[in-house]
């Protein structure tokens, strides 16, 4: 038989599935996978149902419902001041997850150059390979994950069609500031090069930061495509409605991918979320900050355990490393061995990096129930000796 997809073939089950199911299997708290345990806002959640029930249910127009479309550009203009053209520069995807794959492939030629931050999430570097660009990637260093801009400058080069920019970013939980991004926007307008802008955790930001999307610094709003996820500003992962906003000429060839790969996203979903966009600033703010206190909550517990936790200024995740509890083994022993042994899960923080990475770090996800996380708190620590 002929080969499949040499590139794809050699990738592995992503390190989610392989540790939630590992999680199920051994009945331990699951705080690998980023996936909150309650069941998003009841409001958001009406409206798809009576969506449901009332219509419509049929394909829904390739770009995107109106609705949606319109509440994103408002939501755009609240948030960050940015005047969108609905019409021209919003398009509704299935997830964000299928809005990368859609930024990636439309932009992308062979043999470009992309430019990326790691650790990072795991469907960045298949689809950019897949495209036939060549990655570039800078790594950050804990505990600060600062910029190393000698190195980031270094990266790009004629060849650099864009950067993938992750913030708040997963897994480190950094925050990209106002300075950095001005960096990175004069390599860009150097290197006449755009960027692609995860920006799924926009509204988990901790700490009275602000976020700050690059496509609102001088100079970026025509090189940048902004994404975002209902999945996480509602708390609904499972929904997979993500929404990108670009300038027309970067956006049309972005659609031209999503119409071939899903055309759409389901309308009943589309109809909430774009009620959901439009909730006032309190719920905003409420979810930032129900997130902050479940951030601090469980850091803390982290630390009584013995854990030492690195900081976190945004997203569902913490990162702590693991060798003051004098563990011996790497931390996909590790993250296997909380899983069966104390009924605890966490993702190795290894599985974001490409080739050489730290090994001794694991990501906890803490966007549960607080009964939750200070049980797996105290599970940690008895399991370590600590209570
Ligand atoms: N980007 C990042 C950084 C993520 O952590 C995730 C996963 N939640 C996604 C993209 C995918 O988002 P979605 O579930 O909307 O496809
Ligand atoms: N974004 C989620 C995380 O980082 C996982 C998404 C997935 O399972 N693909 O945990």
């Amino acid at each position: 038989m002929k080969p499949a997809n040499s590139v794809l073939s050699g990738y592995g089950t992503t390190v989610f599935e392989v540790m939630s199911q590992l999680a199920v299997e051994h009945g331990s708290i699951n705080l690998g996978q980023g996936f909150p345990d309650d069941n998003g806002p009841d409001a958001v959640r009406r409206v798809a149902a009576e969506t449901v029930e009332s219509g419509p249910n049929q394909y829904p127009p390739m770009m995107g419902i109106p609705e949606l479309r319109q509440a994103v550009a408002a939501h755009n203009r609240r948030f960050y001041g940015l005047e969108v053209d609905w019409r021209q520069e919003v398009l509704v995807t299935s997830g964000a997850t299928e809005a990368l794959a859609a930024c990636l492939f439309g932009l992308i030629e062979p043999g470009d150059e992309v430019v990326l931050f790691e650790p990072l999430y795991d469907s960045y570097l298949p689809i950019i390979r897949r495209a036939g660009a060549v990655p570039r990637l800078v790594r950050l260093a804990p505990p600060d994950w600062s910029l190393p801009r000698d190195a980031l400058a270094a990266a790009f080069s004629p060849r650099t069609k864009l950067i993938l920019l992750n913030s708040p970013m997963n897994p480190a939980a950094k925050v990209f500031d106002r300075d950095e991004l001005e960096f990175i926007a004069g390599l860009m307008a150097r290197h006449d090069a755009y960027a692609v802008c995860d920006e799924v955790y926009e509204h988990l930001v901790f700490d009275g930061r602000p976020h700050v999307p690059l496509m609102t610094l001088p100079g970026m709003r025509e090189r940048c495509a902004r994404i975002g996820s209902a999945g996480k500003t509602f708390s609904l992962t499972g929904w997979k409605v993500g929404y990108i906003t670009a300038p027309l000429a970067l956006l049309q060839p972005i659609a031209k991918c999503h119409q071939y790969l899903v055309f759409t996203t389901p309308p009943n979903l589309q109809r909430a979320v774009a009620f959901g966009l439009g909730l006032d600033d309190g719920y905003f703010a409420g979810l930032a900050r129900d997130l902050e206190a479940k951030r601090d909550r469980f850091a803390g517990g982290l630390a009584e355990a013995g854990f030492g936790v690195i900081d976190c200024a945004g997203t569902y995740f913490v990162t702590a490393d693991f060798r003051p509890l004098g563990f011996n083994g790497d931390d996909v022993d590790f993250c296997r061995h909380i899983t069966t042994e104390a009924g605890v899960t966490a993702v190795p923080v290894s599985a974001f990096y490409e080739g050489e990475a730290p090994r001794h770090f694991a990501r906890f996800a803490f966007c549960k129930q607080d009964e939750v996380l200070d049980e797996a708190a105290s599970r940690l620590a008895r399991h370590f000796g600590r209570s």
